[in-house]
């Protein structure tokens, strides 16, 4: 029995190559579920995950793929049956486990989450990590009291993959939504999702002489990080929060006490990969509740696992709009 996978090689230490490979099922790691993967996709992660020296990938030969939706061929836990639907996300999967970019899996079962009945798995993936890291980001932020009625809530990174779905997820929701975006083109497609305003991302990407600006944000959802992030903490209404996902723009965070302590303004993180079990079927009981679903096919780009390098090689660059959903057969 044997299954595709795109398999990442170490060459030397600064060198790996990454090829679609036909390997033996005896192959795959430990755990007690196998799936059957219909579809991967492409995040920021896992184009760390394919880089050369990348800290996060621990040993070679090694499969990406940070997130999968497929069918539950072979299962020794209870809580899975054979032809069962299922999602992962997460618990370092694709780092230290054997990943997505492959048409097999096996995982833990702790590490499955159902998928909910009105979604397809290729819809799952259109959400994938970078949404569910959104769904979170706004759940948090709804948690720490932000309402639609506060004003206008900003999205940084708008035109990526969290950023597309926080934009969309909050739109349905009835909120005023800025999106900030480098790429000047995109703002039909943002506007599309959801977006009521369109930010120009040198209008907010350095930091200010001033740490206290205007109050304008009701709330944010940040993709981006660095001076970015920074900026937006002066310019926070007083009580809001922002919910820190990612690190686009940088991982260092220049930022002033005095948003904090002046305006009692909250920086919230974001982490999806050990996010509690338990607590992941209402999120994605959310996401199928809140995301307009007839969005993601505007958001989706398909590939196959071959087209995965160069794909991982744009995240990187900044260069990929929405989200790529990878067909591994
Ligand atoms: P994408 O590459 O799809 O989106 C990132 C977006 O950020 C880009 O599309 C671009 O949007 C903007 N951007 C890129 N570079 C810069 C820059 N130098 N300065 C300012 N803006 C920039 O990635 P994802 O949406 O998949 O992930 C976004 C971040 O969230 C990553 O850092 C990722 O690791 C993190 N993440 C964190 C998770 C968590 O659990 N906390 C889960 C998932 C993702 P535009 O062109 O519109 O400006």
């Amino acid at each position: 029995m044997t299954f595709k996978a795109l398999l990442i090689e170490k060459k030397g230490p600064t060198e790996v190559t990454a090829s679609v490979q036909e390997l033996a099922e005896d192959r795959l790691p430990a755990g007690n579920v196998t799936v059957a993967v219909e579809y991967t996709t492409v995040n920021y992660k896992d184009g760390l995950c394919l880089q050369a020296g990348s800290p996060l990938v621990r040993s070679y030969p090694h499969i990406a793929g940070i997130d999968f939706a497929g069918t539950v061929e072979n299962s020794e836990d209870p809580r899975y049956q054979t032809g069962d639907k299922v999602i992962l996300t997460g618990w370092k999967v694709g780092e230290l486990h054997w990943g997505g970019f492959s048409q097999k899996a096996r995982v833990n079962a702790d590490w499955l989450v159902p998928l909910p009945k009105n979604l397809t798995t290729k819809q799952a993936m259109a959400i994938g990590t970078a949404g569910f890291a959104a769904i979170l980001a706004v759940l948090t932020l709804e948690d720490h009291g932000l309402k639609p009625e506060q004003g206008e809530v900003l999205v940084t990174g708008a035109s990526g993959g969290v950023g597309s779905i926080a934009t969309a997820i909050l739109g349905k929701l009835g909120y005023q939504v800025a999106a900030v975006t480098g790429r000047p083109e995109t703002s039909d497609y943002l506007l599309s999702l959801g977006a009521t305003r369109i930010i120009a991302r040198n209008e907010i990407g350095s930091v200010s002489r001033k740490p206290l600006e205007s109050e304008v944000w009701a709330g944010c959802v940040d993709a981006v990080g660095g001076e970015m992030l920074a900026r937006v903490l002066g310019q926070l209404k007083y009580g809001a929060s922002v919910a820190a996902v990612g690190l686009a723009g940088g991982v260092a965070l220049p930022a002033s006490m005095l948003p904090f302590l002046l305006r009692g303004v909250n920086l919230l993180g974001i982490d999806s990969v050990l996010y509690p079990a338990e607590k992941r079927v209402r999120a994605w009981q959310r996401i199928s509740e809140d995301l307009p679903l007839e969005k993601l096919d505007a958001m989706m780009q398909m590939a196959t696992l071959a087209d995965v390098p160069l794909l991982c090689h744009q995240i990187i660059q900044g260069q990929v709009q929405g989200r790529v959903v990878v067909d591994v057969n």
